[in-house]
Order: C-alpha cells, then structure tokens, then sequence
C-alpha cells in the first residue's frame, strides 16, 4: 500500500491517472487511497512532482504500516 503525505500534495492528480488498479482517487480536495485495490506497482510514486508517496510494499493494512509512517 501507499502514503501520501498530504501536507504537501499539489493535487496534480497525477497518481490517480497513472494507478492501474483504481487505489487512488481524489475525492473533494484530497487523494483517498483504497489500500485493499493496490498492486504495489510503484507507478504513483514515479509520477507523483511533489514526491509526497511512499509505498509500502506487501502492506495491505494501515495498521501494519511501520511506526513513523503514518
Ligand atoms: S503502487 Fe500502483 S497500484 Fe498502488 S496506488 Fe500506486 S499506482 Fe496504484
Ligand atoms: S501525484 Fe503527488 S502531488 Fe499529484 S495528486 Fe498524487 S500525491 Fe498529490
């Protein structure tokens, strides 16, 4: 799965056209991420200008993120 530090999303979007499996979205004025869609591909990372994406590979869960990552 992935973070997003949203303190320093642009909001470019950039994330959700790229992601193969629909994990991203925005919705209202932030990105929701559906961590249980995401295939780990690493593609928003590469796009995202703002490098606010950290990807978590293997992690389907927000509560078996690392300490810190959240
Ligand atoms: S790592 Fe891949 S599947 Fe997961 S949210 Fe990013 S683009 Fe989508
Ligand atoms: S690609 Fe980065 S800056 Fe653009 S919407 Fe996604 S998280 Fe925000």
């Amino acid at each position: 799965m992935i973070t997003i530090k949203h303190d320093g999303c642009i909001f470019c979007v950039g994330c959700s056209s790229v992601c193969p499996a629909s994990a991203i979205e925005a919705v209202g004025t932030r990105m929701k991420t559906y961590p249980e869609k995401c295939i780990d591909c690493g593609l928003c990372v590469k796009v995202c200008p703002a490098n606010v994406i950290c990807l978590y590979k293997g992690v389907k869960d927000e509560k078996d993120l690392p300490a810190g990552a959240r």
